[in-house]
């Protein structure tokens, strides 16, 4: 048995499986010099791959016009001779001559006057990396051999590898790298497995197959447990559960403290088939919809139809609770496999979000046009990420405007009176608070990505993983800041960051008053639990304390005590 302490829990509880190792591909093209025999051979498998290619872009290009330009480009008459060229009187292997046509491509394209022509140079990089997967035999769906539940071992996972995962399957997740706010910690949590991220180096220590428990309670992992060891967390597992169904159970009393102060528990979901999930728990809304996952889970720019079709999908499910959904935020550590985001030195100071919406009206327009048309249908908000700025503000605003009014133009119904609030994430947007809260409905902290820029901590870098922590007193009083300044203009403070289903977090939070705590849904029924315990008068005390504090060690022992004081009552 070899055991490894993990620090880092992105998501509670155990897991008891075989190991399933997700190792990175090797892309390389492995350029080598052919003999004169081997030339027939090279040529082959340059056809054979184009015509594996182009089998896998007809359905895509059916749907989507720029793939449709991939699987005329793949099949390009000069592409192919100028890789035969190199094949038959260069002496390149398949791949070489491959990679130097495309580059001479990509360069041509570059040198062009004509911005569309520019453009095409992101094409034949896409083009040529799938006929590279093509040659080289590489499966793109890492997940494509797991037929029975295991425990994922990788490094780190994209948003377009979980897209590829049946998670019915994952009994777990252990990553060597992330942070509790990566996006496979958000995953897990919504989904409620299990899992360990931060982990250093494993990849080279496990095999496939090889049993493993995973205790994200206290952040263990073993690899061949001995057999007590195994039988002590099966009944572990099961005590585990049977506290998660009672606690479940409660889920239907309302949300107040001891002295009667409500508050609201809401869910943070990416698609209609989370909410359904998230309904189980007797969520009072949804705080957050991550309209991201419907861009990234899609090989194309999803149509106004098909983004009205999933709101007003997620929308009715909610029958009367209201439906948060964020527009766009992408970029950063998001992308989209058809979409070429700009080469940036920092990208999460970079082409994001609500900078990149409303640098493509074209684009955000779509989006926009689809939440209104869904608003007949039930009670939704707008939210806009990573706002900076008054004017972001404003400029949103109106092109939603001239959606509606477009709208209105065609007939077609939605809520004249639907509310538009942005996330609290940026220093900028905090300090302004009291200027942006006059013009926004409501507002929502993503602590998230407010504690990354505030600290000016990378939120997935594992070498600062120790200073990414939410209780910085300068992210604390960042929060209370942003509450007082939403009351004082009568709106309302949510948050949907992780922090808000943090159980050491949401008593202080409740106390320096936040409306609305939108979290993995599988959270929710715990954290109810947990603030009905509580009097509401003591925890603005307690609130009140913590942001005296000026170190996250005299806050986390303030806490501590108050835990213990309250467990002795
Ligand atoms: C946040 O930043 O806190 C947030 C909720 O958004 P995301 O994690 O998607 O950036
Ligand atoms: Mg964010």
């Amino acid at each position: 048995m070899r055991t490894w302490q993990i620090k880092k829990t992105a998501s509670h509880g155990y897991a008891i499986a075989p190991v399933y190792v997700v190792r990175e591909q090797s892309v390389a093209p492995d350029n080598r010099t052919i003999t004169d025999d081997e030339k027939e051979g090279e040529l082959q498998r340059f056809q054979d791959a184009v015509a594996k290619a182009r089998e896998e872009l007809l359905p895509l290009a059916a749907k989507n016009e720029i793939f449709a330009a991939h699987h005329t480009l793949a099949g390009d008459i000069a592409l192919y001779e100028s890789v035969a060229g190199k094949i038959q009187s260069e002496h390149l292997n398949a791949e070489a001559a491959l990679m130097q046509t495309s580059d001479e491509y990509v360069l041509l394209f570059e040198s062009m006057a004509d911005e569309y022509m520019r453009e095409r140079a992101a094409d034949m990089r896409d083009v040529a990396k799938r006929l590279l997967y093509a040659l080289k035999g590489i499966d793109d769906n890492p997940f494509a051999a797991m037929r029975s539940p295991g425990i994922i071992v990788a490094r780190d996972l994209t948003p377009s590898d979980t897209a590829k995962m049946d998670f019915s399957l994952v009994a777990g997740f252990i990553t060597e790298e992330g942070g509790v706010t990566s996006h496979v910690s958000i995953i897990a949590k919504n989904e409620g497995i299990p899992c360990l991220v931060g982990a250093g180096p494993l990849l080279d220590e496990v095999r496939t197959g090889q049993m493993a428990v995973l205790d994200a309670e206290n952040g263990y992992f073993y690899l061949e447990p001995e057999a007590s060891l195994l039988e002590d967390y099966r009944k572990k597992a099961e005590s585990l559960w049977q506290e998660k169904e009672r606690i479940e159970q409660l889920g239907h009393l309302p949300s107040e403290t001891t002295d009667g102060h409500r508050f609201r528990i809401c869910a943070n979901v990416g698609s209609p088939s989370d909410i359904r999930h998230a309904l189980r728990y007797q969520i009072e809304g949804v705080g957050l919809f991550r309209t991201e996952f419907l861009y990234m889970e899609n090989d194309h720019f999803p149509t106004e139809e098909e983004q009205f079709s999933a709101y007003k999908e997620a929308v009715s499910l909610l029958d009367g609770k209201e439906l948060t959904i964020r527009t766009l935020d992408i970029g950063g550590d998001k992308g989209l496999d058809y979409f070429t985001f700009p080469k940036e030195e920092n990208p999460f100071l970079g082409y994001r979000a609500v900078r990149l919406c409303l640098d493509r009206p074209d684009l955000f327009r779509v989006q926009l046009r689809a939440i209104l048309r869904a608003s007949a249908f039930g009670s939704i908000r707008i939210m806009y990420p990573m706002m900076i700025s008054i004017e972001e503000l404003l400029e949103a605003n109106a092109l939603l405007e001239t959606c509606k009014d477009e709208l209105r133009a065609g007939q077609i119904p939605f809520d004249e009176h639907i509310q538009t609030g942005i996330m609290v994430e940026t220093p900028a947007a905090v300090l302004l608070a009291d200027d942006l809260a006059a013009q926004a409905d409501f507002f929502s902290i993503g602590t998230n990505d407010l504690t990354q820029y505030v600290l000016a901590v990378d939120r997935g870098n594992p070498k600062v993983a120790e200073k990414y922590n939410s209780f910085h007193p300068s992210v604390l009083r960042a929060i209370a800041h942003t509450i007082k300044a939403a009351h004082r203009h009568g709106i309302e403070a949510g948050m949907c960051g992780e922090f808000a289903g943090d159980e050491k977090a949401v008593g202080l939070l409740l106390g320096m008053g936040l409306d609305e705590f939108s979290m993995s849904a599988n959270r929710a029924a715990y954290v109810k639990y947990q603030l009905r315990k509580e009097s509401f008068e003591a925890l603005q005390q307690l609130a009140q304390e913590a942001l005296k504090k000026n170190t996250v060690r005299q806050v986390m022992e303030l806490l501590e005590a108050d835990k213990h004081n309250s467990e002795e009552l």
